[in-house]
């Protein structure tokens, strides 16, 4: 009989590395290929970034609370976020979709007013796509370029034991900005003439629909003339990223549970979920903050940098990867992610 291998024994990432461990590069100018946030092709005295996502109608986004336009522009700007992520300029964007019949042209206008409207705040252009028809549902993939010069280019695996960990925002709101239209969701779907009672939750909503980019920490680096020595941007939690930047550096880490920003509003929601606040910092998603690992040297211009926090401190390898709690105890560090493949079973 033959071999069949179910998709979950390997996860989102242990399957990556399965199906590209012996994916080799041919061309010189292919700097780095598979393994951080965007590929590096060096071209003239600058290097081309290039960085790809996928963005699955059920998996990703649910029409039923996110309006086509929010939709359009996140679809963006979690590209540019991967961009800012190797400390480069986004510059163009090519846009993919397929599309069933359920979708009007009015619709489809509603979704491109989005992404224009990404393209004009964070000055990219939109250069290309194509478009197909879907048997069910709406998917989006949207690939971003960019450049940064090659000396400047950050990379996940260059943060060395004694560098100091920072992130550029707040944490956790995203996931619970979800479970919150997740619980409206239901509320509505059992007694469709209530009216839903988000206003006052306006900053977790907000993190979840219309998230932003961290093109302002990219800028204070070049105006500081800093290079952080390893970055990556926060899509699946920071626990998920630390290990990222760990198992790239070979370094360890420490998070300071205490040290880790999580927004007053993002606190409540998750105390009224009887969820842990820095459990959803760490293993919530879509926050689309930076994080990223400075040498000891540039501490102090990085204390002046506007909305920075400084979380913890990699280690050597052996150290392992861990977390400081507020309570005083060292337990090792757990990341979960997101397992997309689990929504079917
Ligand atoms: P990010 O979260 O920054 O978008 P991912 O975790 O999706 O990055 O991907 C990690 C790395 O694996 C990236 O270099 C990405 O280009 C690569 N990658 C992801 N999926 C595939 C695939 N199906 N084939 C080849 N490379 C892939
Ligand atoms: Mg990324």
């Amino acid at each position: 009989m033959e071999k069949r291998t179910d998709i979950n024994t390997l996860g989102e990432f242990g399957l990556i590395e399965h199906l590209t461990k012996d994916v080799t590069t041919q061309h010189a100018n292919t700097l780095l290929g598979i393994g951080d946030d965007a590929a590096v092709i060096e071209a003239g005295d600058k290097a081309m970034l290039i960085s790809t996502d996928l963005l699955v109608e059920g998996i990703h986004f649910d029409l039923m609370y996110t309006p086509l336009k929010h939709l359009g522009y996140k679809a963006v700007v979690v590209n540019v976020s991967d961009i800012y992520a190797m400390n480069g300029v986004a510059e163009q964007i090519t846009v993919s979709l397929a599309i069933s019949n359920r979708f009007s042209v009015e619709a489809l206008e509603e979704l491109y007013k989005g992404i224009k409207l990404a393209c004009k705040m964070y000055n990219v252009d939109l250069v290309g796509g194509d478009t197909t028809a879907s048997p069910q549902g709406l998917t989006i993939s949207i690939t971003a370029t960019g450049r940064a010069k090659k000396e400047d280019i950050v990379y996940r695996s260059g943060a060395k034991a004694g560098d100091i960990m920072c992130i550029t925002g707040d944490l956790g709101a995203a996931y619970l900005g979800l479970q919150l239209l997740e619980r409206e969701k239901e509320v509505y779907l059992a007694a469709p003439t209530a009216q839903p009672d988000l206003e006052e939750k306006k900053y977790l909503i907000e993190r979840q629909l219309k998230p932003e980019a961290a093109r302002d920490a990219i800028a204070y680096f070049k105006k500081k003339n800093i290079k952080p020595t390893s970055m990556i941007d926060i899509s699946d939690g920071l626990a998920s990223e630390v290990f990222h930047i760990c198992k790239a550096s070979k370094v360890g880490a420490f998070v300071e549970e205490a040290k880790i920003p999580i927004h007053p509003e993002a606190e409540e929601m998750a105390l009224k979920f009887s969820l842990d606040p820095t459990m959803c910092a760490l293993n919530g998603g879509e926050d689309y903050e930076l994080l990223f690992t400075i040498d000891e040297k540039d501490l102090q211009e990085i204390r002046y940098m506007p909305s920075v926090y400084i979380i913890g401190e990699i280690t050597d390898a052996k150290d392992g990867i861990k977390l400081h709690t507020s309570g005083g105890n060292i337990h090792d560090l757990k990341a979960q992610g997101w397992k997309h493949f689990d929504e079917e079973e």
